[in-house]
């Protein structure tokens, strides 16, 4: 598969989607997106349903419209953000789903799979995720199998409320999420149920980046599980490297905070040659940071391959100056630099096929 229909669009693969967690890429704007050439958003549902609140969003006319964004949208189903809640004691999973509160002094909510699924739609979603059962990676065998249960059933749940509500109007794709840990056998139940029941696409479930900041064994392996034909989703993987690794063994549409959040942090990347030149293994790409001496009078730009804004205008010098003085334009100049450095990677993956000739 070479390409995605959405009901905004089509989108070319590898794809990488920037986390728009609260209906904004933090210190860009839709602009300056579509100048990086990025394809499609990620949303943040518990967010944007939280605020400005979804009946905001719908009396705008969707969350295309109240972004000013034309193209794809894809929202996430929630229940990661819930999970990391049930880690502060702020939530609690049963069989039916999630209760949970936003903060000690919050009121008390419900998130099960067709609330899940009604709160995307009403957020005018193009890719919608089911609502799953995430658990720690160190989580025991028992854990992982409550998981797995929980996932399928809520799958088959969202699925039936996607197909009632799509019924009137342009069906928005849905996606159903892989869990099982680093168990076999795990995952490969709960693909097949998921197949069973059918899903426009799967996504990648639970922990992808082992301790030594790799991938671990279940990435590929889950993507053995999905038919090719199929598009695949990889929450949170990011890094470049990963990216590349996790592009060649199946997966489509990545999202992640990396680029965005690294990029305030202070830190940029830059291809070591042209990607076209490179064979994007080992070190094809470094970080490069200005908040050093070093940089005080250093002329060149970030990245002397790209063609971003920030690199064809200004120096790591005045990046530097920006970044001591703390004016918010550094901010959006390396995040638009990071999200180009992103888009020019997945068009060279898309340029060369998957086998990486
Ligand atoms: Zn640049």
């Amino acid at each position: 598969m070479t390409m995605l229909q959405t009901p905004h669009g089509p989108l070319g693969l590898p794809a990488f989607l920037p986390d728009a967690t609260r209906a904004v890429v933090r210190t860009v704007d839709c602009r300056d997106l579509e100048n990086c050439g990025v394809p499609a958003l990620m949303v943040n549902t518990l967010h944007v349903s939280a605020t400005p609140g979804l009946s905001v969003v719908r009396a705008m006319g969707g969350i295309h419209r109240f972004m000013g964004w034309s193209g794809p949208v894809a929202t996430d189903s929630g229940g990661f953000q819930v999970y990391s809640l049930a880690a502060a004691g702020l939530a609690s999973v049963s069989e039916v789903g999630f209760s949970y509160r936003s903060g000690r002094r919050a009121k008390r909510q419900r998130l099960d799979p067709r609330s899940c699924v009604r709160k995307q739609f009403q957020a005018d979603s193009d890719i919608m995720f089911c609502l799953d059962h995430c658990v720690a990676p160190g989580a025991g065998g028992a854990e992982h199998r409550l998981s797995v249960n929980n996932t399928i059933r809520w799958a088959q749940e969202c699925r039936e409320v996607h197909l009632e509500t799509a019924r009137h109007g342009e069906r928005p794709l849905l996606y159903a999420v892989i869990q099982g840990g680093e168990n076999p056998a795990l995952r490969r139940e709960c693909a097949q149920r998921l197949l069973e029941i059918g899903f426009d696409g799967y996504g990648y479930g639970g922990w992808p980046i082992s301790d030594s900041g790799g991938l671990v064994d279940s990435v590929a392996m889950v993507a053995e599980l999905v038919p090719r034909e199929l598009p695949l989703h990889a929450l949170g993987i990011g890094k470049p490297e990963n990216l590349v690794r996790a592009w060649r063994f199946g997966y489509d549409t990545f999202d992640c905070v990396i680029p965005t959040r690294d990029a305030r942090h202070g830190r940029m990347f830059a291809f070591r040659v042209d990607p076209a030149r490179s064979d994007l293994a080992g070190d094809f790409y470094e970080s490069v940071y200005v908040d050093n001496e070093r940089s005080a009078r250093d002329g060149r730009p970030v990245d002397e391959t790209c063609d971003c804004v920030c690199c064809r205008r200004y120096s790591r010098s005045y990046l530097r100056h920006l970044r001591a003085i703390e004016d918010p334009i550094s901010h959006r100049l390396s995040t638009i630099h990071n999200l180009r450095f992103y888009i020019r990677l997945c068009a060279e993956l898309r340029d060369r096929g998957r086998s990486g000739e």
